[in-house]
């Protein structure tokens, strides 16, 4: 297992108080990661620092070249990429190999032909004699910050399209997931030349500190909580260093009165539970019509009483567990709050499961009304509420009644209705009759408290570089 940290075009591991990396089916002990010490953050930035100087000027073929040499060597190891993550998340192994890792291959490869692709707006002569002309350069050496639930995905999003425009990176994984990040520092190391991209591990109050507050530092982009965003802002401001950010989310499900229900329950059979729960799109919060409201709550109940985990075979488990201990019992308190209220039906799970690892029933939870902590605040686990609407005009505001705004969706059998509910949310993605479907050729990011920083898409490409306006005096 490699637990070295990359630096400039060192491979070192960290010389301070190390973390203790859990597996999370079993709770025990896979080692314990030493963090970087303040001198070697600052290595590291001084190394992205001198390689943005020759980076910065390489043509984007060079660039898309690496990309795709980086995107070939992880599809080649893939086998032992899935086996860590699954090890270090405790995700099954197969939605690791068969769903994250092809669209992961797929988004250095998008990076490294949109990079070519990248178009400005305009030139001309805007003042006679003079020609004018829009640049898209890069900003610099980018912190970028990741959170636990997607390890290797969120460092794709957020390594390519930053490489990709010409930047270089300080890359920190979350310190409970550090696995496949380590073994990417070693891939990296072989192909990008030094300091392009840096690994560095810690936590976040002490090297994710260091990093947003580094004078070196011209970009900060964190996936994580809006408390955590918070933070990066204020950080961000002392020598207004450019955010990228993307945080929580509550995505509400708005389910009509003429939508296939045999679809929307196998569609939130699966998108409520992918991961645990543990994704910012998860389809958390369900508005059911009245009309189809009961049977809706029965089938949906006995889809997620279906759902399968902690089995020995693990090709047979559609979840794993929650990350830690520590979420799993956030996840239980929740419920546990739920559960003391009268309107409340927990119709299935409402319990954690077994007495190794950190598993938590899936769970649904009926009768949820609007101003409820359950329909409120991000559980990031695996449940699910569903409220009752009866008037979708209703349904729409409450749906949009929420400090989130990354994804939501609108099951309906109508395409009309379908497009005035979609045209209403104030959500960075609206699906119709599917949600959580991602592509790396469309933006993935929100509004409101979700955060403003697009991953994925030509628009990842526009954040991580900056507009320039170049005029020519020429006298004609
Ligand atoms: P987190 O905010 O606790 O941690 C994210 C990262 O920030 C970690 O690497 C952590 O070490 C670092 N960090 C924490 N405090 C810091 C500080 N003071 N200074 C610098 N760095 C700091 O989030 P998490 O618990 O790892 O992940 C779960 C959260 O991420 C959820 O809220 C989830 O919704 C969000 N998320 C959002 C998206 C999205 O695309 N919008 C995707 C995945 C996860």
């Amino acid at each position: 297992m490699d637990t070295n940290m990359l630096i400039g075009d060192r491979l070192e591991t960290g010389t301070e108080t190390p973390e203790p990396i859990l597996n999370p089916r079993t709770g025990e002990l896979i080692l314990d990661m030493p963090e970087a010490s303040h001198a070697q953050v600052d290595a590291a930035a001084r190394a992205a620092a001198v390689a943005f100087k020759t980076w910065s000027r390489t043509t984007p073929a060079e660039r898309s070249g690496y990309l795709l040499k980086i995107a070939a060597r992880l599809e080649a190891e893939a086998e032992d990429f899935a086996r860590l993550e699954a090890l270090n998340c405790g995700k099954p192994i197969s939605c690791v190999l068969n769903d994250e890792i092809p669209a992961i291959v797929d988004c250095y490869r998008f990076f490294a032909g949109a990079v070519r692709c990248m178009t400005s707006t305009v030139s001309g002569e805007y003042m006679a004699g003079h020609t004018s002309m829009i640049r898209r350069d890069p900003i610099g050496v980018v912190a970028s910050i990741a959170p636990w639930n997607y390890p290797l995905m969120m460092m794709a999003w957020k390594i390519a399209p930053a490489i990709g425009g010409g930047n270089t990176v300080l890359f920190k994984p979350s310190e409970q997931t550090p696995l496949t990040a380590l073994k990417m520092a070693k891939i990296l190391a072989d192909i990008l030349p030094a300091g392009v991209v840096n690994v560095i591990l810690g936590r976040g109050e002490t090297v994710g500190n260091q990093l947003i507050n580094h004078p070196l530092v011209d970009m900060i982009s964190l996936t994580g909580d809006v408390a955590t965003g918070k933070k990066m802002l204020q950080a961000a401001s002392k020598s207004v260093k450019r955010t990228h950010l993307e945080l929580g989310g509550k995505a509400p499900v708005i389910v009509m009165d003429d939508a296939d229900l045999s679809e929307v329950v196998s569609g939130l059979q699966a998108f409520g539970y992918y991961n645990a729960g543990q994704d910012c799109t998860a389809a958390c919060r369900i508005y059911v019509s009245d009309r189809v409201y009961d049977n809706f709550v029965a089938d949906l109940t006995s889809a997620v009483a279906d759902i399968k985990y902690d089995l020995a075979d693990d090709s047979l488990n559609h979840i794993g567990p929650l990350i830690s201990n520590r979420q799993r019992d956030r996840v239980a308190s929740f419920v546990e709050r739920a559960r003391e209220q009268s309107h409340i039906d927990i119709t299935t799970g409402g319990k954690v499961h077994g007495d190794r690892g950190f598993y938590y029933q899936p769970t649904v939870i009926a009768g949820a009304r609007q101003q409820d902590e359950i329909v409120r605040r991000e559980v990031f686990g695996p449940v699910v509420s569903v409220t009752r609407f009866s008037d979708v005009d209703q349904a729409v505001e409450w749906a949009n009644d929420s400090e989130y705004g990354l994804a939501s969706s609108v099951w309906t059998s109508n395409v009309g209705r379908a497009m005035a509910v979609a045209s209403r949310l104030r959500y960075g993605c609206t699906w119709v009759n599917t949600h959580f479907m991602l592509v790396n050729e469309m933006p993935h990011g929100g509004l409101k408290q979700s955060g403003y920083g697009k991953d994925m898409s030509m628009y990842a490409l526009e954040d991580y570089t900056a507009v320039r306006h170049v005029m020519v005096k020429h006298g004609a």
